[in-house]
């Protein structure tokens, strides 16, 4: 059975649950709401976004220290 990723429409909290073949439904394990939405490929696209996001810190760090050296020069 596929691993699905669902969120959960009424608390925004995020699951994951083996469901079979075109099983939409599955219910909130946190608020018990089957108010919920499938995210059929939410895992790959979440990890490509922590890479993103740890890419985009360390690049921010590093332009902040950059710019803190500058400043303190300039001081
Ligand atoms: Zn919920």
């Amino acid at each position: 059975m596929p691993l699905y990723e669902y969120v959960c429409q009424d608390c925004q909290v995020t699951f994951e649950v083996l469901a079979p073949m075109g099983e939409t439904v599955a219910e909130c394990p946190n608020c018990r709401s089957a108010d919920t939405r499938r995210c059929p490929s939410m895992t790959h696209f979440r990890h490509a976004d922590h890479w993103q996001k740890d890419m985009m810190g360390a690049l921010g760090r590093s332009q902040e220290r950059d710019q803190q050296k500058r400043e303190s020069k300039r001081a």
